[in-house]
């Protein structure tokens, strides 16, 4: 059975309606799988299964339960160096995949798309099970951006083409797009199908070669892919996935020789290790997509309730696990006490527990690391002096649940004002003037994104204007779509992902110049 949008919508918790904004299209009706079968928990390189070099496994772990869900081969710098191999030969000249149409690339991708699609509530609920994010999210939000990012790249694979360039003399000049060879591709756990697809779409539509490592927390879904990818038919080598930690696996792909790209997202303190390890080996290029601590700036001639609800979204949305959270929230002291009040409210009416149950807006925390380093940063709200309305507390004794916490008057100097918390922890502060609110909102060392609310085109487009982060949200939150670039300012990162800017990270620009010959000569 097939639900359309607007259906799916009426299904989903009312509150819910602000993700409309992810334009789901058709979707089949969600069947979650309470205890999917865990089919791949090995390196998966040429298209083949294999333990790791070193016999090496590590758990992973249900963070709604924090049992553990299974073993899963450890990777390391002889696993990565096997996948380059395979990814080496995968990209030779002459090779199936480097003699393939353009056209016919794309056609794998769509393909791939296709089976994601077919496996799509199996994929949700793995997702829920490794990650804690509610199915209902999954399958509506994080399968459908996944799926629509794959099938926007399958439609580029015929399209990037150079130029004829009119140079000074006898030649013809033409520059051609070329695949950048093999890529290396770090990704995070906070939305393990979405970043892996973000990073796999661009890639392949340019004709590269991949060795990938998701993160630690959250292998599963990442290899069920890669089961897909050689379902589809792609050939041996084109992507290669490697499970494993950050420090070796991940390290031995930033740091080999013959990797020629790195897209890495996660935290500024590895895009640091990442970027330094590309300068000491072959100058990979690196892309990086980091933090954020973003401004969510609330005039008083906004309507309140949509700027309540899209706060209150762009804030706890995936458990707060999110680079772009709107974790300052900026509002005019006209409207201040009123705002705080109902975003207190709307807090307090959040549903938490087993992301399995499609009541609940909120799961657990990805793990107990990060349930951690959230509770301390609340207890460093506390000290400074932030006033706690509401939650504070780990929720519940099993598990890795936190209480949706809403903090008021937070100054801009408080670590909970500065530090990224990735958590669902939200900071509310004052302001008097638009100029005062843009100086503030940049006093950071990131730049990821930025939200106003507003009735005023004029002060909606002074903040476009004024605050130095990659992508601006008027009157909206986290609207991500697979045709718009995303990326960061500043230490939020380098390179933009999605859309056709996507593609320039993936392909180097190659300028073939031909002498012609002249009459009579
Ligand atoms: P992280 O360490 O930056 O993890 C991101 C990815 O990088 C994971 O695959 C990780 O491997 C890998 N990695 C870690 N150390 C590495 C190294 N030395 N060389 C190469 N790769 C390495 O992030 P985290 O520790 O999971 O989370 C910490 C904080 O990062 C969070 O609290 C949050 O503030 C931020 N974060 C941001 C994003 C984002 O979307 N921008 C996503 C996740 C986290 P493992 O599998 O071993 O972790
Ligand atoms: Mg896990």
């Amino acid at each position: 059975m097939m639900l359309s949008a607007r259906v799916l919508q009426r299904v989903l918790r009312p509150n819910w309606r602000v993700l409309s904004c992810y334009s789901y299209g058709t979707v089949a009706k969600p069947k979650p799988h309470l205890n999917p079968d865990i089919q791949f928990n090995q390196i998966f390189i040429n298209n083949e299964w294999h333990d790791s070099v070193s016999g090496k496994t590590f758990p992973t772990i249900n963070p709604a339960t924090g049992e553990k869900i299974c073993d899963v081969a450890e990777g390391d710098k002889a696993d990565v160096d096997k996948a380059v191999v395979a990814a080496q030969e995968a990209f030779q000249l002459g090779s199936a995949w480097r003699t393939m149409d353009a056209s016919d690339r794309g056609v794998l991708i769509n393909k791939l798309a296709d089976l994601m699609e077919r496996d799509r509530d199996y994929l949700a609920s793995l997702e829920t099970l490794d990650n804690g994010k509610p199915f209902h999210v999954a399958h509506a939000a994080d399968l459908s951006l996944s799926i629509k990012c794959l099938r926007y790249y399958a439609g580029w694979t015929d399209k990037i083409h150079g130029k004829t360039i009119p140079i000074d003399g006898d030649y013809f000049c033409y520059t051609r797009h070329e695949p950048v060879g093999v890529c290396g591709q770090i990704i995070p756990w906070n939305f393990p199908l979405l970043m892996l697809c973000w990073k796999l779409g661009p890639a392949l539509a340019t004709g590269n070669t991949i060795v990938m490592k998701p993160a630690e927390q959250t292998p599963l879904t990442a290899l069920y892919v890669a089961n897909l990818i050689k379902e589809a038919g792609f050939p041996p080598g084109v992507v290669n996935m490697i499970p494993g930690y950050g420090p070796t696996a991940g390290a031995a792909i930033a740091e080999h020789m013959d990797v020629e790209k790195v897209a890495f997202t996660g935290s500024t303190e590895v895009g640091h290790i990442i970027q330094q390890a590309a300068g000491k080996s072959n100058l990979k290029k690196v892309t990086l997509e980091l933090g954020g601590k973003s401004p969510n700036i609330i005039f008083s001639d906004a309507d309140m309730h949509d700027a309540v609800e899209q706060s209150h979204f762009g804030l706890f949305f995936n458990q707060g696990q999110c680079c772009c959270a709107g974790s300052r929230t900026f509002v005019h002291e006209s409207v201040y006490d009123e705002f705080v009040e109902r975003s207190v409210e709307r807090a307090k009416k959040r549903t938490i527990g087993n992301p399995f149950d499609d009541s609940n807006e909120q799961g657990p925390q990805v793990d107990e690391e990060q349930m951690n380093k959230i509770l301390h940063l609340i207890d460093s709200g506390k000290k400074e002096g932030a006033k706690l309305l509401i939650g504070g507390n780990r929720y519940g004794d099993k598990g890795y649940f936190i209480e949706p916490t809403v903090f008021a008057d937070v100054q801009d100097n408080m670590r909970i004002a500065k530090e990224e918390i990735f958590g669902p922890v939200m900071q509310i502060m004052k302001f008097k003037d638009i100029n005062e609110v843009i100086k503030r909102a940049n006093t950071t060392t990131y730049g990821l994104a930025a939200a106003v609310h507003t009735t005023d085109i004029n002060k909606a487009i002074m903040i476009a204007n004024g605050v130095r982060a990659g992508t601006v949200w008027v009157n909206c939150y986290d609207v991500f779509t697979t045709q718009a670039p995303f990326g960061g300012y500043k230490m939020s990162g380098s390179g933009r992902e999605l859309g056709e800017y996507g593609l320039e990270a993936y392909t180097e620009v190659k300028t073939v110049t031909l002498k012609i010959p002249q009459k009579n000569s």
